[in-house]
């Protein structure tokens, strides 16, 4: 039996980047600026608008990501007056945490109530020797549909707030001090659910709090921001933040992409590698693009793939990571045998393309990738009237399959 966990606050997180109430009736509850996931430069103009000194920010993030404090009061180096202030006009929330049983491998998973608590998203936190990935969601549900994930089959239901994506990790990073667990979050990566890139502002400033030593202190290279492939934002990307790149490949030409991944209609490889290596030259170091791609039987796994991935990988600076494909209920995709993803390795390590084999985790909690809320149900209906308009949308007496445009 699942217990709620890590509630701090006693109004739900609200949905704007800024904490504000979405709606009028929810700021008439709460109108007060949630300050968690407020980058640090946002955070000193806030208390520089109250007419204090900026270094309070310092402070108070102190309090918030070091200390994992929640409560103005508990927060004693700052007077009784200011903590008084604050707790009127600002609060520190972060989304519920309701643990699954912990995987036969230690992989951790949370189901995070997001919204007015009714919605679902997941977090997952994958230990390693040496290190702890956080894995965290930054929409509810995805428009993107790709063929083979679980998590594109339950539609888009929305943005997650800043604060609902920074404090994913906060309200872990509580929960396992909790339980006395000495390890910490080592790596983040935007790889749960939804197309980070879509939710732009919210996740740059998320990523800003991460990598700030005075927020998570994780180093910018162990931020990683997985995307589809949204060219204009990936093109934009290295202005706004010094975070690694993932891109979602599984496949090496257009007509099989399109089909695996409905965006690449939009934004073609060719166009999205172009868009990588800007990403690159705009980053002048000697970081690589990851390149995601999910093996599957008789999909994408011959040798012929392995051939056109490394002719199309020859020139980008980036390292493989193959990741067979993880069934879940209802999915038209099997993972290849252990031979197959061997062979096809093993051609990428002799083009010269450093290629990892990532192994499955969490199998048993359904936490592996692509498999994030396949048993949670779309609590608000959006995918039913998302899909009634899609069946409005065509020729009467005629229905239509396939994806939704990615807009
Ligand atoms: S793989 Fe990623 S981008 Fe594609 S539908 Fe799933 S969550 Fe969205």
């Amino acid at each position: 039996m699942s217990r709620p966990l890590t509630r701090v606050a006693q109004h739900p997180p609200p949905r704007s980047p800024e904490g504000a109430g979405a709606d009028s009736e929810a700021a008439a509850v709460d109108a007060r600026v949630n300050l968690l996931g407020m980058p640090r430069t946002e955070l000193e103009r806030f208390f520089v608008g109250l007419g204090e000194k900026p270094w309070r920010a310092k402070q108070l993030m102190k309090w918030m990501y070091h200390a994992g404090v929640g409560e103005f009061g508990a927060m004693t180096d700052i007077s009784r007056t200011l903590r008084a202030r604050l707790a009127e006009i600002a609060c520190i929330e972060a989304p519920e945490l309701t643990p699954f049983p912990t995987a036969a491998d230690g992989t951790r998973k949370w189901s995070v109530a997001v919204g007015d608590g009714s919605e679902q998203v997941e977090a997952v936190l994958i230990p390693e020797a040496g290190r702890a990935t956080l894995c965290i969601s930054s929409q509810v549900g995805c428009i993107l549909d790709c063929a083979f994930c679980a998590t594109g089959k339950q539609g888009f239901n929305g943005n997650l707030s800043r604060a609902e994506i920074v404090g994913q990790a906060w309200a872990a990073r509580r929960e396992l001090a909790a339980e006395g667990s000495s390890r910490g979050i080592t790596n983040i990566v935007f790889m749960g659910m939804g197309e980070p890139l879509y939710n732009f502002d919210a996740v740059m400033d998320a990523a800003s709090v991460f990598a700030d030593d005075l927020g998570f202190g994780i180093s910018r290279r162990r931020v990683t921001i997985s995307t589809a492939g949204v060219v204009p934002r990936i093109r934009e990307l290295a202005s706004r933040s010094e975070v690694s790149l993932a891109v979602s490949l599984h496949a090496a030409n257009d007509e099989l992409r399109s089909r695996l991944v409905p965006l690449n209609r939009k934004y073609p490889i060719d166009e999205l590698l172009d868009a990588c290596r800007e990403w690159l030259n705009q980053l002048g170091d000697r970081r690589s693009v990851t390149i995601e791609y999910t093996l599957m039987e008789g999909v994408n796994d011959q040798i012929t793939h392995a051939v056109q991935l490394a002719e199309l990988l020859r020139d980008l600076r980036c390292k493989v990571n193959l990741i067979p494909f993880n069934p879940f209920a209802g999915s038209e995709f099997v993972r290849p045998s252990m031979r197959r993803v061997r062979a096809f390795q093993t051609h990428l390590l002799n083009a010269g393309i450093p290629t990892m084999l990532r192994t499955t985790r969490g199998d048993d909690i359904t936490a592996a990738c692509g498999q994030l809320v396949g048993q949670v149900r779309d609590r608000t209906r959006r995918k039913a009237r998302h899909q009634a308009r899609r069946l409005i949308a065509v020729e009467p007496g005629r229905t239509r399959s396939g994806s939704a445009a990615p807009p």
